[in-house]
């Protein structure tokens, strides 16, 4: 017990970006962890995810959940080791699934957690492929994309963790799979390591006409990540009833391209005359009926090989303002990850 820390050093939120974050948003505070009190544990953060959507929490513009205060830890999902324990069902040595965010320690309430088994897939694996990004693709996809066999769906940020996913379950499914994605590397990646049919570079000053060459039957199924340039090239390509699973817009989330709404009447006629289907969707809403079959299904596609992942791991509590700031830049290769 007295080898036990008394301090945790987390990040906070110390003022709102104004377009893309910079340093100067983020703070690195000391402070003292409090004691454990019934039903609670301690843990040590073994891996932070950083994921896209903490942007949205960055600022004030309205969504889909409350922003951060500027003075509160960032949030996130962690892989944490109990250091300590005062929950009947966890031991010290456990690893479990949390949301600690940026800090290197904290004290949760046991319930909040979820107790991995390393044995099963490595603790990692908890915040990507098989945690809140894979099933983000699964639910989008199965649910909202629904591809069948010999339809063409098209995914862009692909080699991160949920456009990844996506390319493979729809394969799994017997569609075609085209991913798009920034720089020649991510593509090959695309082809060599994920078993997509296709790749497209959306930095390629051809971007429009390579992609109209790799879906040469028209598209399906489009599932959104990123919007900007890329959702305009896309969308002259859909087929008639394309569904389109709306799951994320990275592209303008540090604000670019928003003054752009003149487009919408153009856009509003594709949707008519092509029959198309467009659903937003955040997937906690698919946890309750879905979150079992995916668990049960996507770690067995991992085991035998059919689902693929790639993490992208930084060093250091320290490095995760810089390392966020760049995946919101395409600096990322895979599921960004920092082991604290
Ligand atoms: P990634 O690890 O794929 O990281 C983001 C990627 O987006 C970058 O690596 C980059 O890839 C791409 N990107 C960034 N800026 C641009 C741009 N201007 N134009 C085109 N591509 C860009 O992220 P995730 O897999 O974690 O998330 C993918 C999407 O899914 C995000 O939009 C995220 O917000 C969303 N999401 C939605 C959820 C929901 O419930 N609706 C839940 C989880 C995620 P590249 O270099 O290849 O362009």
């Amino acid at each position: 017990m007295a080898d036990h820390p008394t301090t945790s050093t987390r990040i906070v939120l110390a003022s709102r970006p104004d377009g893309a974050p910079t340093p100067e948003n983020f703070r690195t505070e000391v402070v003292d962890l409090p004691t454990v009190g019934d039903g609670q544990v301690l843990l040590r953060t073994v891996y932070l995810s950083l994921d896209p959507y903490m942007r949205g929490r960055m600022s004030t513009a309205r969504s889909y959940a409350a922003p951060l205060e500027v003075g509160d830890v960032m949030m996130g999902g962690t892989v944490g080791e109990v250091l300590e324990s005062r929950h009947p069902d966890l031991a010290v040595g456990d690893h479990v699934l949390a949301g600690a965010g940026w800090q290197s320690h904290a004290v949760v309430d046991g319930t909040h957690v979820r107790r991995l088994d390393p044995s099963a897939a490595p603790v990692s694996t908890a915040l990507g492929v098989l945690g809140m990004p894979g099933f983000t693709a699964y639910s989008g996809l199965l649910r909202i994309g629904q591809p069948k066999a010999g339809e063409t769906v098209v995914v862009a940020a692909a080699t991160g963790p949920v456009g990844s996913a996506v390319g493979q379950i729809a394969r799994i499914r017997g569609a075609r799979a085209v991913g798009i994605a920034g720089g020649p590397e991510k593509c090959r990646a695309l082809l060599e390591e994920f078993g997509f049919d296709a790749a497209v570079d959306h930095r390629d000053p051809d971007f429009r006409a390579r992609l109209a060459e790799a879906v040469p039957d028209g598209i399906d199924v489009y599932f959104e990540n990123v919007g900007g340039h890329v959702a305009e090239a896309v969308m002259p390509l859909l087929n008639l009833y394309a569904r389109i699973p709306v799951c994320g817009l990275v592209a303008q989330y540090n604000g670019a391209d928003l003054e752009r709404r003149d487009r919408l009447p153009g856009f509003l006629s594709l949707v008519l005359s092509r029959s198309l289907t467009l659903r937003g969707f955040i997937q906690n809403e698919f946890v309750p009926e879905m979150h079992d079959d995916f668990l049960d299904e996507a770690t067995a596609w991992v085991r035998d090989g059919r689902l693929r992942y790639r993490e992208d791991v930084v060093d250091g509590l320290e490095s995760a303002p810089e390392a966020f700031i760049g995946m919101l830049e395409g600096r990322n290769f895979g599921k960004l990850l920092v082991r604290v």
